[in-house]
């Protein structure tokens, strides 16, 4: 710990001068090292990460690179620590934190706007125009950890106040790494407007985001809840989590026409997309009503065709949504608190922080049904 700390401490949570943590080397290339354990500025404080969850975007980061954003490039070779979905125990305050005590129970959103740029200043952080400015000469304050900061395969993170979210004792630390995932289904049915009680809305692909997009959905009041995967076990899940209907892709002649069935023939109200294919998008379109309105959750990796006209021709909207916005994730915690649905049963699987390779390769793979995957850094 540096001398100069002028922040708080407890002698019930002693800190370490170094912890464990798993930093990316080439693509695909993950080593488990020491890292120095960094002290929080003003307004931050020091989260011992008690679980993180592995999210698909961890898998990307670490293959291919983006979104992640170190030093303005690629995250490889840069002792650079992925993962973002976690959770922890505040065991430092930064000078003049008052907000948090040592020993409360955090879990954390991703992002820290810059807070002074047009979209930061609108509650869009996780748009922020200064992302990834984070370094050199032109610190901008921005911080997205685990994508243009240190993240969370490790054993301690220093994370803005405005990122934390505190977690009720009744909570399990596995069931709190999954309120980010919560909160992004959230923001996104917040950006559609969020007056969804009584609206009928499909969700596409079964994932995290989609299953918890189903729970937050009937939650607001959505209804019908339709979920459309491929999988039978994960559809089955949906059902759990409050879907009224499901849909096999596989087994339906014509999906979009076996919505309409449930809906009536002018289709439906909201689409929140979560496949990310060009397939997956088109019959979004063609299943949304005149004036509905279409979440884009999740994205195809190259440009694809979509049916621009019909959409016009119709009025449908389309969203983009990036990540956690608008404090969207303290909502979902409301929702989670009072039980309105179980998050956990998205979670299938838990490794040691050693163990992380393997805990990648499952979630990769899903092996063995798996879904969501939790990392426990302290055994
Ligand atoms: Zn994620
Ligand atoms: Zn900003």
């Amino acid at each position: 710990m540096s001398k100069e700390f002028s922040g708080k401490t407890s002698t019930k949570f002693p800190i370490p001068e170094t912890m464990k943590a798993w930093v990316l080397g080439d693509p695909n290339e993950i080593l488990l090292i020491d890292k120095p354990v960094e002290m929080p500025g003003k307004s931050e404080v020091l989260v011992k990460i008690d679980a993180v969850a592995i999210c698909a975007t961890d898998l990307d980061v670490i293959s291919h690179g983006p979104p992640a954003l170190i030093e303005g490039g690629l995250p490889f070779n840069k002792n650079f620590t992925p993962g973002h979905e976690y959770m922890g125990t505040v065991v430092a305050l930064g000078p003049s934190v008052d907000e948090f005590d040592i020993g409360d129970r955090v879990t954390v959103e991703i992002h820290s706007g810059c807070g002074q740029c047009k979209r930061c200043r609108m509650g869009m952080y996780t748009s922020c125009h200064n992302y990834g400015l984070n370094y050199g000469d032109v610190n901008k304050g921005h911080r997205a950890n685990g994508f243009t900061t240190d993240g969370g395969f490790k054993q301690f993170a220093v994370n803005n106040i405005n990122t934390l979210i505190k977690v009720p004792n009744e909570m399990s630390d596995e069931e709190a790494t999954l309120v980010v995932t919560a909160g992004t289904t959230m923001y996104g049915l917040t950006e559609l407007g969020g007056l969804v009680a009584g609206e009928s809305l499909v969700v596409i692909g079964p994932g995290p985001i989609g299953l918890l997009g189903v729970a937050v959905a009937k939650a607001l009041g959505a209804g019908p809840v339709i979920l459309i995967g491929t999988r039978d076990s994960r559809l089955e899940i949906g059902k759990q989590l409050g879907a009224d209907y499901t849909l096999n892709v596989k087994t339906e002649k014509n999906i979009v026409e076996a919505v309409k069935s449930i809906v009536g023939k002018r289709g439906v109200d909201y689409v929140v997309e979560c496949a990310g294919t060009e397939q997956a998008l088109n019959d979004a379109i063609m299943m949304t009503n005149r004036g509905g309105k279409i979440c884009l959750a999740a994205f195809p990796h190259e440009p694809v065709k979509i049916n621009i006209p019909h959409m016009v021709i119709n009025n449908i909207y389309m969203f983009g949504i990036r990540g956690e916005g608008k404090s969207a994730t303290h909502r979902a915690m409301e929702f989670m608190k009072e039980k309105r649905f179980d998050a956990k049963l998205v979670h299938t699987h838990t490794f040691n922080l050693k163990d992380l390779p393997t805990a990648l390769k499952y979630a990769r793979e899903r092996i063995d049904d798996a879904i969501k995957i939790v990392i426990r850094p302290w055994s």
